[in-house]
């Protein structure tokens, strides 16, 4: 159901309402576009136009999930914990796949495109999981990369930093944080 136009627009900051199509206008230098914002995140600022970017619901879908053509898909990497997350996420409107070692993890990236990728740092091997987050920058789409570690060193936070990732966790991870923080990667990412 499409609401009406120019009811509402928000700004960065405030809560999506609902999940939905949202028209997207920027100050100017970007025409306007429209990108699936799931309900109960905070809209993001633009990285050009910051502040300034306004977001207009203009096609509602049913539920708190996305629509079932436009599910982000996740990739779970390693088995605990994260891939204990996978039926909440899928839950909440998630395409979820898992890939239980970097191998296998670098073969599904490569041939699947997928809008997120979750590694431990340490997949298997020390830092691997940066490995397979410098694989997937270099894909095209590139998937955002969500990071977690149990042992967060100074050197370790730093090679992290370098390799730019998009989402680091400390664990113990927790479903919620984990879901909030791809929602507001997802919102991010259709700047
Ligand atoms: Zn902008």
């Amino acid at each position: 159901m499409a609401e009406r136009a120019g009811e509402k627009r928000f700004a960065p900051g405030e809560l999506s309402p609902r999940s939905g199509v949202y028209r997207i206008t920027h100050d100017g230098h970007r025409p306007d576009h429209e990108a699936v914002v799931m309900g109960g995140v905070r809209f993001p600022q633009c990285r050009i136009c910051g502040h300034a970017v306004r977001f207009e619901l203009v096609l509602a879908t049913k539920g708190s999930a996305a629509t079932q053509s436009q599910n982000p898909s996740i990739l779970i990497a390693g088995s605990e914990p994260a891939r204990n997350f996978r039926t909440i996420l899928a839950e909440r409107g998630y395409s979820v796949s898992v890939a239980a070692d970097a191998t296998q993890a670098r073969r599904q990236l490569q041939q699947t495109p997928c809008d997120v990728v979750i590694t431990p740092l340490d997949l298997g091997q020390s830092r691997s999981g940066l490995e397979l987050a410098r694989l997937a920058k270099q894909l095209d789409p590139k998937p955002l990369i969500f990071i977690y570690t149990s042992d967060p060193t100074t050197e370790a936070m730093r090679e992290i930093l370098r390799t730019r990732v998009d989402y680091c966790a400390l664990e113990p991870l927790n479903v919620n944080e984990v879901s909030t923080a791809l929602d507001t990667l997802m919102a991010r990412r259709s700047l």
